[in-house]
């Protein structure tokens, strides 16, 4: 992963200081700030994770989560296993997803049909809206 700016005051003007606890170390030649790339990958990757095992709950397979947050699916499954991650036996129902921009999204649910009978989910993915639906009470 590639570090682009400072994280204290965003300039670019970075060079490599060391390596502290097996981490790369940086230090930023504008206002002397070191820190390491963890420190900076640290929470976009928990949101990634915490999105991926949403996902996973909802009954979307490996390859789908792949396709929506754009991490490969190996390291999808890495993270079931890491946290011990059980599904529930899946019913006979899977679930749905559509991705929307904003006023897509308002049009979609302007249709009172779309949310009867069905169960679904919101979550914020990048800038559009990803919506899971499942049709909890189909025969
Ligand atoms: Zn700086």
């Amino acid at each position: 992963m590639e570090i682009l700016a400072c994280p204290k005051c965003q300039d670019n003007h970075i060079v490599k200081s060391g390596i502290i606890k097996d981490r790369q170390r940086y230090l930023c030649k504008k206002c002397n700030y070191f820190f390491t790339v963890n420190k900076i990958g640290k929470k976009i990757d928990n949101y990634y994770v915490t999105k991926a095992l949403q996902l996973y709950l909802e009954g979307l397979s490996f390859r789908e989560i792949e396709r929506i947050i754009g991490v490969s699916h190996v390291t999808v499954s890495n993270w079931i296993k890491e946290f011990n991650i059980k599904k529930p036996a899946q019913a006979d129902y899977h679930p749905t997803y559509k991705i929307f921009n904003h006023l897509e999204l308002i049009e979609y649910l302007k249709n009172k049909d779309q949310l009867s009978g069905a169960g679904m989910i919101i979550t914020e993915l990048g800038d559009k809206f990803m919506l899971i639906k499942w049709e909890r009470f189909k025969d």
